[in-house]
């Protein structure tokens, strides 16, 4: 039985308005107390209210710029002053949270290491009972939904109830073309379980390149997510990180105005705002389909020449056998018949005989 979470809807939160997208932007990193200023200016002169600046900083390898720390928190103070935007930033322990409550840090975020870590979350939660600050919580680096909610249940637990979330992506193996495989089905699964928690997603850090950024966001709102959170920095080249997926502050402010919104109406509106999302869900499963046929196919490849190799005959009808058993068997359990698993494996299987033929023919040609 799903726990429920308590939430306060993000549009009573103060900071955001519709329509969508809600955008939080700003620096990978405040570096400078020029470069936070200038950016967050670029940014406030367009109408963005909620600025990011990242002041500690998890980096892979030692030795990297690890953020400013303390200090930073100082150069936001001044971006409140100065452009009367609201400010956030990633806490990943206690202390995190103790300084940005001293400073007046309007909102925090918590990145995706630190989700994965529920001895951290504890701790930030523990340190955020009694206050009324909204956190957004990234999805944890490996695609582990129960790991996403459990860090929720943490923070809402410990009476944070201004609570969202952000879909950043996920490392796994293989993520090409993106610097984090997007895995849309995961931010699906939730948003079904908890259609009121508030969504971001951050077409940065997935993509990981400023070429990916129009796709990725224009997925987000097709998917009928709230807002974005993107990374924009007055000089992307000199940036100390993330230098090659952030944006001037007047480039976000093309992109955003590019986004297709199909916003709820009433009626027929709103059936098309319902087809379109059902639509692009089914375009996410038919990438993930074709990518997995691929990778099937490579496989295929190698047992055509690991078994010429080995002088073994292509054909393996009793394993095949054995093999379309189990899957009818499975196909059971996802609602699938045995006529359709029977013609979509046989095609398969048809395609994989080819293609390790094509492996023998090519070393007989050779
Ligand atoms: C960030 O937002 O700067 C960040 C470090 O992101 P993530 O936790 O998604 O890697
Ligand atoms: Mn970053």
């Amino acid at each position: 039985m799903e726990k429920t979470l308590d939430i306060i809807p993000v549009t009573e939160w103060g900071f955001f308005t519709l329509p969508r997208p809600m955008v939080i932007a700003g620096p990978c990193s405040a570096e400078t107390e020029e470069q936070v200023l200038e950016t967050a200016r670029g940014l406030a002169s367009w109408g963005i209210h909620m600025f990011r600046a990242g002041i500690w900083k998890p980096r892979t390898h030692p030795g990297c710029f690890e953020g400013v720390g303390a200090p930073g928190l100082k150069w936001l103070k001044k971006v409140k002053e100065e452009t009367g935007m609201f400010v956030c930033t990633e806490v990943a322990n206690e202390k995190h949270v103790y300084e940005c409550l001293k400073y007046g840090v309007d909102m925090l975020w918590v990145g995706a290491r630190t989700t994965a870590n529920p001895f951290l979350m504890q701790e930030i939660a523990d340190a955020l009972r009694d206050t009324d600050v909204p956190v957004l919580v990234k999805n944890p680096i490996n695609p582990d939904i129960d790991l996403w909610i459990g860090a929720l249940e943490r923070l809402n637990r410990a009476g944070v109830r201004k609570l969202g979330v952000i879909h950043r992506g996920f490392s796994t193996i293989s993520s090409k073309p993106y610097r984090n495989a997007p895995g849309w089905q995961i931010a699906i699964e939730l948003r079904t379980r908890y259609p009121n928690l508030p969504f971001f997603a951050d077409p940065s850090h997935m993509g990981g390149d400023r070429k990916y950024l129009q796709e990725l966001s224009q997925r987000a709102m097709d998917l009928g997510l709230e807002g974005l959170m993107i990374e924009s920095h007055c000089n992307p080249a000199a940036a100390l990180s993330d230098a090659k997926q952030q944006l001037v502050p007047a480039d976000l402010r093309t992109l955003i105005e590019s986004l297709l919104i199909r916003e709820k109406d009433s009626g027929d509106k709103e059936y098309r705002e319902g087809i379109e999302q059902l639509r692009s869900r089914i375009d996410y499963i038919d990438e993930d389909l074709l990518k997995e046929l691929g990778a099937r196919m490579e496989v295929s490849r190698k047992i055509g020449a690991y078994k010429r190799d080995h002088n073994v005959a292509i054909l393996q009808t009793a394993r095949w056998e054995v093999v379309m058993a189990a899957m009818k068997e499975k196909a059971r359990i996802y609602g699938l018949s045995e006529k359709f698993i029977d013609d979509v494996f046989n095609a398969i299987h048809e395609e994989s005989i080819r293609t390790q033929n094509e492996v023998l023919e090519a070393s007989r040609e050779a």
